[in-house]
């Protein structure tokens, strides 16, 4: 029998694993310090009241023999891919059949598996920084090549800098499958019409596929794109990866969707079919009670109280991000995102940064190397934590740096 060598190329995770090993030796030897945790990427609030409403009346749906679930529909349930339908897509003006949409247990798994689709000879291009889980995941099957301790021989990296505002530009070369990801992790940059309308061209007229993770598109504020289909042509190029995780609370229930238009056809293929194919091989379907918790934030109750929860989080982005702008900090993202990305001062590395936050003012965020290597003097905080503990950071940071 022989290994996926693959996997013995990978480094092991080390990043968050190193934020908390190192978190945990501060504690060690300053017992009773109270380190407050900016650097976690998960949400806190609870779920709102009429999810739970509706996932406990689908727990007693399970109990009774006329309303029991087993295996559900083929790909989702049609009560919430037509609600996806109706009102993610059609007020922004894009009409989604209901075979196009798939219903997943959230956006990770996904925007991991979609590259199945593909051979293992294409050039894929990722931002740097970037989400790990599209460079792991293509580093697994073979696709990247090696790793030289910062990056993948075969992967196009497209650097995410200050002077382009963090946003890509299309690249000279070709890719194959380019992983975009707006509202971004971790930059919080967003992407506008413009710049996002050259990508669709570049992947038309290129032949490539794009993968766009809109995972955050629920921060969005203002006259920006939610959706990569609000593009015209995106249908023929596209794949669109939304999640219920960051949006209304759904990190541990477990529910999301993906977007595979009829329109994806390469070498006389439909994307759509294949990923269908693909999907009733490999994939049961989220739980009947995750998705009838989903369809609750469609309604007008839920709808208003998980736009609550995000507004929440906005709220600590806004005000982490501003308190570090007036302590003259060079500070990005944190409006249309909940991650708010700063410059560290004085030159230090991303972990310089990190030593010094946690062992001045005992707060804990993320070192933006760990996302790639662009992201060297950058450092993640999150506005997932509470308002006091993103106010009592602040005038930690004031008072030690
Ligand atoms: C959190 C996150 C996801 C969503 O993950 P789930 O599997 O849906 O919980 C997807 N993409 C990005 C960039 C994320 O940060």
């Amino acid at each position: 029998m022989k290994l996926n060598d693959n996997f013995r190329k990978m480094q092991s995770n080390y990043l968050f694993y190193t934020v908390r090993v190192k978190t945990n030796e501060y504690l060690e030897k300053h017992p009773g310090a109270e380190v407050i945790r900016l650097g976690i990427g998960d949400v806190t609030l609870p779920l709102v009241p009429a999810v739970i409403d509706a996932m406990h009346s689908a727990v007693s749906d399970m109990g009774s023999a006329a309303t029991f679930k087993g295996y559900g529909e083929d790909f989702g349930y049609s009560f919430l891919r037509r609600a996806i339908i109706e009102q993610d897509y059609k007020p922004l003006g894009v009409d989604l059949a209901l075979e196009e949409v798939f219903i997943n247990d959230g956006a990770k798994s996904d925007t991991g598996n979609f590259a199945e689709l593909f051979d293992r000879d294409n050039v894929v291009a990722v931002c740097d920084p970037v989400y790990p889980v599209y460079v792991d995941s293509n580093a697994m099957a073979g696709r990247a090549g090696d790793f030289d301790g910062e990056r993948w021989s075969k992967l196009l990296y497209m650097p995410c800098v200050a002077s382009n505002g963090f946003i890509p530009e299309p690249p000279k070369e070709h890719a194959d499958i380019i992983y975009l990801c707006f509202p971004n992790n971790p930059t919080g940059a967003h992407i506008g019409y413009d710049e996002l309308k050259a990508w669709v061209n570049y992947a038309l007229r290129e032949g490539s596929v794009i993968l766009y993770d809109a995972a955050y598109c629920a921060f969005i504020e203002g006259d920006m794109p939610r959706s990569i289909y609000e593009i015209d042509g995106a249908k023929r190029c596209a794949v669109e990866f939304r999640s219920y995780s960051k949006t209304a609370g759904f990190t541990g229930v477990r529910c999301g969707f993906t977007v595979v238009p009829n329109d994806l056809v390469f070498d006389g293929q439909s994307l759509r079919t294949m990923w269908a194919r693909r999907q009733t091989t490999k994939f049961n379907e989220a739980s009947y009670i995750s998705q009838r918790g989903a369809a609750a934030i469609y309604t007008p109750e839920g709808s208003k109280q998980a736009m609550e929860s995000i507004a929440y989080y906005k709220n600590n982005a806004k005000t982490l991000r501003e308190g570090l702008q007036a302590l003259g900090f060079e500070v990005y993202g944190g409006v249309h995102s909940p991650y708010v990305w700063l410059a560290t001062p004085n030159g230090m590395t991303s972990w310089e940064f990190f030593d010094a936050l946690l062992d001045r003012a005992q707060v804990v965020g993320t070192p933006g190397s760990g996302f790639g290597p662009c992201g060297e003097g950058y450092f993640r905080l999150t506005s997932f934590g509470t308002l006091e503990n993103s106010l009592r950071a602040l005038e930690r940071i004031k008072a030690n740096f």
